[in-house]
């Protein structure tokens, strides 16, 4: 039980790498408080939390939107009485050139994926200080330190959360706050399934197939393999960890 009598929030934690994580926490023994924008999924991600004998809150929160934000950070405070780890997953893919890209589909990408990390650890880190510490994971992806084409608002959020966390790392290391992100290739959530479909609506299955041999483990990852990575950030494991992308992209990024 690493995690015994800490308090973590998640966000984007009702599907995916959130969900992953969330429930991973709950594993190890921690209070875990679950945000995001979809109600239904947060529910059941508590009650199979809540099932395995944890405890979780679940909060309906839009990460963009700084009052929801302060909502999460208070409800966590009065449920659980503090704030010692934050992995921020709730993120948008987005697709499109520079030119091809809505200058809304720019604002929400960056509104989501970049101030919605910002507005988390600006509210957490405050709690995390009062309690003498505390470990932040960012969920960035390799699309933030290498590139592909038609990805231009995701891209470009991806790398200001990779930049952002290194500040984060520097401004708050005195305060014994650890800050990192994680930086996945291709994992198999709805996130993945939905480009899939958009880019193969004839053979989904096959579009991940596909993209997993662009891995050098030749395939995609699974969320729980994510959490496992975002645990370990978390954890006193990682005690000397901090500012650090962590790539776990099953070697997609290693070819030349
Ligand atoms: P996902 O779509 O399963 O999960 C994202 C979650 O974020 C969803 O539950 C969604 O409801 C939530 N969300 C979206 N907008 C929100 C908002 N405004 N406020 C609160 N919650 C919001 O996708 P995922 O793959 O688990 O993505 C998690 C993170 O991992 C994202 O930041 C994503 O960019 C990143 N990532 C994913 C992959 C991949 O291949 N799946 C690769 C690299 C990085």
């Amino acid at each position: 039980m690493r995690f015994a009598n800490k308090t973590a929030v998640v966000t984007g934690a009702a599907t995916g790498i959130g969900a992953a994580t969330a429930l991973a926490f709950g594993a190890e023994g921690a209070q875990v408080v679950l945000a995001d924008i979809n109600q239904a999924a947060l529910d059941e991600c508590v009650a199979e939390i809540q099932a395995d004998g944890g405890k979780a809150l679940a909060v309906q929160a839009d990460v963009s939107r700084s009052s929801q934000v302060q909502r999460m950070v208070d409800a966590a405070v009065e449920a659980f009485g503090g704030i010692d780890c934050l992995v921020a997953s709730a993120g948008i893919q987005t697709y499109g050139t520079v030119v091809s890209t809505d200058e809304d589909i720019w604002d929400r990408t960056l509104a989501i994926n970049a101030k919605g990390v910002y507005l988390a650890a600006k509210y957490c880190i405050p709690q995390m200080v009062k309690g003498g510490g505390g470990a932040i994971v960012n969920v960035a992806s390799v699309q933030g330190l290498f590139s592909q084409p038609n990805v231009a608002a995701y891209s470009a959020s991806k790398g200001a959360v990779i930049a952002m966390t290194r500040t984060m790392a520097l401004d708050h290391a005195a305060d014994k706050i650890r800050a990192n992100s994680l930086c996945p290739g291709s994992v198999d959530t709805p996130m993945l399934r939905d480009s899939a479909q958009l880019f193969s609506p004839s053979d989904p299955g096959g579009a991940i197939e596909d993209w997993g041999g662009l891995h050098a483990l030749g395939r995609v990852a699974q969320p729980a393999e994510m959490a496992q990575v975002a645990l370990f950030l978390c954890s006193e494991a990682a005690s000397f960890i901090t500012g650090a992308a962590i790539v776990a992209d099953g070697g997609l990024t290693i070819r030349i």
